[in-house]
C-alpha cells in the first residue's frame, strides 16, 4: 500500500476578513492544506467539533490513489461507521475505478443538544429550479411558516468550473453578492465559503459532476453546530436513481447523503420524490422565482450583453427545456421579465425540436421535458 494521506494540526482563527479553518495534508503529492474561508451575512460561526469536512472531502480522493486515510482528531461515528465500509462499498458500485482503503481517526457519538427554539435549515443557493423547490420544500408539503429555510449557502468548491482563475473567482462573487442580496431581502441569514477544495479533486482528475455531494457536504458538515438540517437540492428524483453507470453523482445522492450527516446535523436531499416537471410547476407561483430564475448556461461572456443581469438567454439547452416546460404548464408568461417570451412563440416549433434532439441522445430530463410538453398539447 502506498504512503497513507494523513490529516494533521487543524486550526481556527477569525479576522476581518471572516473565519478561516485549515488542516494540514500529507500523503498528497503539492497539496498541503484543506483550508475553508467563511464570510457570514448576519449570524456567527461557530468552529466545528468535529473533523467530519476531512473525511468527506478526502474519502474519494483517497479511494481513486488507493491510499489509507488517517484523520488526527474526532469523526462522528456514524460517519466513520458508514465510511469504514457501506459509503466504500457504494463509491466502488458508482465508480469501479476505486479502491477499498482503510480509514482511521477517533469517534464521537454524542454531543450537547442545541438549545435552540427554532430549527436552523440551510439549502445552497443558486437561483435556479432546483434550489427554489428546496425553499418551497416546507410549504409545499403545507407545513407552518416557522418550518423554513434561515440559511442561504453558496461554496466555492468545483460548481464555477475546473482551476483557479480569475474567471471561476468572478462568478463564485457574483453568485454570492446575488445570494446575499436575496438572503438579506428575505430576512435569512448566508454563508458564502470559499476553499481549495477543487486542488484535491483536480489533483486525481475527478469532475465536479462526478464528485459534487462530497464536496459541498464536506464543506456544509462544518456546520453541524450552527444548522440542524442542511438540505441539498436534488437534480435527479427516485424513479432515476441508479448506482453502477450512473453519469453523475446526482443519481446515488438519496442514497449516499443520509450516510454523510455529521453529529447533531441532519443531511437531507430535498424533494428527492419530485420530479423536474413538478417541480417547475411547484416554484411557478414562486414570487421571487419569476423575477430571479436562473437556469441559463450561456457563456459568462454573452451574458455580458443581456439586458437584465437576472435575463436568461432563452437560446440555451437549459433555457429551452425550463420554457417549453413552462409553457405546457401554462405559466410562461408569469416568467416574462427573465426570458424573451415572444422569441419563445415565434419559434416554439423548432425549440421543441431541439430538446427532443437531446432527448433522443439520452438526457432523461430533455425527454421528460419533451414528452410533457407533446402530451399537453394532444389533450
Ligand atoms: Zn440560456
Amino acid at each position: 500500500m502506498n504512503e497513507a494521506i494523513k490529516v494533521t494540526s487543524i486550526s481556527y482563527s477569525q479576522s476581518e476578513d471572516g473565519h478561516l479553518l485549515s488542516s494540514d495534508i500529507s500523503g498528497i503529492d503539492n497539496i498541503r492544506s484543506l483550508w475553508f474561508r467563511i464570510r457570514s451575512l448576519r449570524r456567527s460561526f461557530q468552529p466545528p467539533e468535529v473533523q467530519d469536512f476531512a473525511l468527506i472531502a478526502l474519502i474519494y480522493p483517497a479511494m481513486k490513489m488507493g491510499k489509507d486515510l488517517h484523520i488526527e482528531g474526532l469523526v462522528s461515528g456514524p460517519l466513520l461507521f458508514s465510511a469504514k465500509e457501506d459509503i466504500q462499498r457504494l463509491l466502488i458500485a458508482y465508480d469501479p475505478s476505486l479502491s477499498r482503503i482503510s480509514i482511521s481517526a477517533t469517534p464521537v457519538w454524542t454531543l450537547p443538544e442545541t438549545s435552540r427554539n427554532q430549527p436552523r435549515i440551510a439549502t445552497g443557493f443558486s437561483a435556479g429550479v432546483d434550489s427554489f423547490a428546496a425553499l418551497a420544500s416546507f410549504s409545499n408539503v403545507g407545513m407552518e411558516m416557522s418550518t423554513e429555510v434561515s440559511d442561504l449557502f453558496v461554496m466555492n468548491v468545483g460548481a464555477f468550473g475546473a482551476g483557479s482563475g480569475n474567471g471561476i473567482r468572478k462568478a463564485f462573487e457574483k453568485s454570492v453578492d446575488r445570494m446575499f442580496t436575496y438572503a438579506q431581502g428575505s430576512d435569512r441569514n448566508g454563508y458564502a465559503i470559499d476553499s481549495n477544495m477543487q486542488q484535491l479533486y483536480n489533483h486525481s482528475d475527478l469532475s465536479f459532476l462526478k464528485t459534487h455531494t462530497l464536496r459541498n457536504f464536506s464543506a456544509a458538515s462544518l456546520f453541524h453546530k450552527d444548522i440542524d438540517i442542511y438540505l441539498y437540492a436534488s437534480g435527479v428524483s427516485y424513479d432515476d436513481v441508479v448506482v453502477t453507470g450512473a453519469p453523475s453523482m446526482a443519481y446515488i445522492d438519496p442514497i449516499l447523503i443520509p450516510l454523510l450527516s455529521p453529529l447533531r446535523m441532519r443531511l437531507m436531499s430535498a424533494n428527492p420524490g419530485v420530479d423536474r416537471i413538478e417541480k417547475t410547476a411547484l416554484i411557478a407561483s414562486h414570487a421571487d422565482a419569476m423575477k430571479l430564475l436562473d437556469v441559463c448556461v450561456a457563456p459568462a461572456a454573452r451574458k455580458i450583453g443581456f439586458a437584465s443581469q437576472s435575463m436568461n438567454c432563452s437560446n440555451c439547452t437549459k433555457c429551452f427545456r425550463t420554457m417549453l416546460t413552462l409553457d405546457a404548464l401554462n405559466l410562461l408568461d408569469n416568467f416574462s421579465s427573465i426570458f424573451d417570451v415572444r422569441s419563445y412563440r415565434s419559434r416554439t416549433e423548432a425549440i421543441a425540436r431541439e430538446v427532443k434532439k437531446r432527448g433522443d441522445k439520452g438526457s432523461v430530463v430533455d425527454k421528460k421535458a419533451y414528452d410533457h410538453f407533446i402530451a399537453v398539447r394532444a389533450q
